[in-house]
């Protein structure tokens, strides 16, 4: 390759230097690219005292002290972005470029840990991705401390620990790895950044594709990262396995065979909600109607759905107002976070569309006042809303290490008013469960659908307290009867109720 200095807009850094198949016999390609990093000097030049490196990081001592050991020559660090590198290392070990040959993430269920200090870091994050999906994490995190970094994994919605010998550089060069598989500016280390990828995971044989979401951000020893996996196969989809109890659930395909209305899924992050609306969605494609969704983002591609990820161009309500415009039977908003959605929604439902989504509220009942505060007038609310699920997810009891319990007079207190005979269980931590005590998660609902009296009081700004009571007449079971349900017939613990619903719930009984 010429040096055409500073000539034109093709003008990188990289044009300063002569690289050249010859040097290709100094370092390992695969060090290389798995590395980031590319020779700009014939090291075997005699009249060379350094030799000049192209790397992403400048600062990475780690990587330019074991260059360094390679060559046998003091290193000096040029700081190069990700294409340039890759526009060198084509010419040293002509690589054929194409936009399509990237890093290709193989992920497999065999993986083993092997964080080794000197594994190169599309392997750790090889690694890290692989193991997070074979124990089932939901996200990763990696932070960064002053000589240590933490690496975890959520299960079943509790954090666990991965032990690891990796340091901070080590996991910087991942982070940066990372960043080059999500396209991101590597350079930026001071703003946060959000970014997407996919892998193909060999599960025993059989391969899917599997969506992460990666959100980076500086921390004060270096950047910090958590992964989102999006693993398909964690998702129910049929409506009878989501663990709703018997009335909950007929009363539940009752509502969502209305052909327009609006029915809404609450709870906080992390409690089930979309897979209560994917659930719902696929009892509803069998029946020949158009569906359409706006999600963030599309976890799940369901067959026969027309789906939509929002983006900075797109928000829920651009797409409900396009949508209107394709006559759908069924509209799925992922969430209604604002007046605007809201009032969109309402617009959908009223015109004769089946509107399904999700609200950020602590109980069902609650939907009415968080539609009040969006600014919805109380006979809309009454007119459309057709009915609200509140939902947890509950750590189930490991079945291989369960055991009846007695529990403390201290734990009892919180859920019951007076003493009761029920039975309680607990695991006791077993290899299965790896000493947790629980494998897999249980939801617990709560369905609001109010009949015409209750439809009427909505209508008349009646408090969500009053419609609470009047619910509780005709037979509304708050979710945490159906989750002492679930203790009594061993699925779950009242620890675990006490953790994920709360002891600030009244007494149940
Ligand atoms: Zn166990």
């Amino acid at each position: 390759m010429t040096a055409d200095k500073n000539t034109g807009p093709e003008f990188s850094e990289l044009s300063l230097f002569e690289v050249s198949p010859a040097l290709s016999s100094f370092l390992p390609e695969d060090f290389c690219t798995s590395n980031h990093i590319a020779l700009l000097d014939d090291p075997s030049e005699d009249n060379t005292q350094s030799v000049r490196v192209g790397v992403l990081d400048t600062k990475d001592q780690g990587l330019l002290d074991e260059v360094q050991e390679m060559i046998g020559k003091t290193i000096e660090p040029v700081q190069l972005n990700a294409y340039e590198i890759y526009k060198a290392l084509s010419h040293i070990y002509k690589i054929k470029i194409d936009s399509e040959n990237r890093t290709v993430l193989l992920l497999s269920s065999s993986s083993d840990i092997d964080f080794a200090k000197d594994r190169k870091p599309n392997l750790i994050l090889q690694d890290i991705l692989s193991i997070a999906l074979k124990r089932r994490a939901s996200d990763i995190h990696i932070e960064n401390y002053d000589e240590d970094v933490d690496l975890r994994f959520r299960i079943d919605g509790t954090l666990h620990q991965v032990t690891t010998s990796l340091s901070p550089s080590n996991i910087q060069r991942v982070i940066a790895c990372l960043k080059i598989i999500c396209e991101l500016d590597h350079l930026e280390r001071k703003k946060s950044q959000d970014g997407r990828f996919s892998a193909a995971y060999d599960d025993q044989g059989v391969s899917r594709k599997v969506d992460f979401r990666a959100s980076i951000i500086p921390g004060n020893h270096g950047q910090e990262a958590v992964i989102r996996v999006l693993d398909p196969q964690r998702f129910i989809l049929d409506i009878n396995e989501l663990g709703m109890p018997p009335n909950i659930l007929n009363s539940y395909k009752r509502l969502i065979n209305y052909p327009n209305g609006l029915i809404l899924t609450t709870g906080p992050t992390s409690s089930g909600k979309t897979s209560t609306l994917y659930a719902t969605v696929q009892s509803l494609v069998d029946r020949d109607l158009k569906i359409m969704t706006a999600e963030d983002p599309v976890e799940y591609e369901m067959e026969k759905v027309n789906q939509k990820s929002i983006d900075e161009f797109m928000n829920f309500s651009d797409y409900i107002r396009s949508f209107l415009r394709q006559n759908p039977d069924t509209i799925l908003v992922g969430e209604i976070r604002d007046a605007e959605t809201a009032e969109i929604v309402i617009k959908a439902s009223t015109t004769g569309h089946l509107v399904l989504s999700s609200l950020h509220t602590r109980s069902a009942i609650g939907t009415v006042s968080r539609l009040r505060n969006l600014g919805i007038p109380d006979d809309y609310i009454s007119d459309n809303l057709l009915g609200a699920i509140g939902q947890r997810l509950v750590r189930k009891i490991c079945d291989e290490c369960k055991e009846e319990q007695t529990q403390t007079d201290e734990m009892l207190s919180l859920f019951y008013a007076k003493k009761q005979s029920e039975k309680h269980y607990d695991g006791m931590g077993c290899e299965s469960c790896s000493g947790t005590g629980y494998k897999g998660l249980v939801g617990i609902y709560e369905l609001f659908f109010p009949n015409e009296e209750i439809s009427t009081a909505i209508g008349n700004g009646t408090s969500v307290a009053e419609l609470k009571n009047m619910a509780k007449e005709q037979g509304f079971v708050p979710l945490v009867e159906n989750a002492l349900d679930k203790v009594h017939e061993g699925i779950t613990s009242l620890e675990e109720i006490s953790r994920r619903i709360g002891p600030k719930f009244p007494h149940a009984k």
